[in-house]
């Protein structure tokens, strides 16, 4: 997994959450729930907030989260 950035509201500059990228697939991580499909807004001004993964890339995602989370168990 790598990523980490920083996930900013393009008005005020408020924190959203942190991007991260799985097989180039980018999803959310917002206090710690992985977000998929939202239409919210910022809690700061008020911007509007979308976004979204789709059903495939998602379950690519989640596949290869649980594979890894397999590995590092065999390892210990
Ligand atoms: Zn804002």
């Amino acid at each position: 997994m790598i990523g980490g950035e920083k996930v900013v509201c393009q008005k005020c500059g408020n924190e959203i959450g942190r991007e991260f990228y799985i097989d180039g697939v980018a999803f959310l991580e917002c206090g710690g729930i992985i977000i998929r499909r939202t239409d919210a807004n910022c809690k700061q001004c008020g911007q509007d907030f979308h976004w979204v993964i789709t059903e495939t890339k998602l379950q690519r995602l989640i596949k290869r989260v649980l594979d890894n989370r397999e590995t590092y168990a065999n390892l210990r």
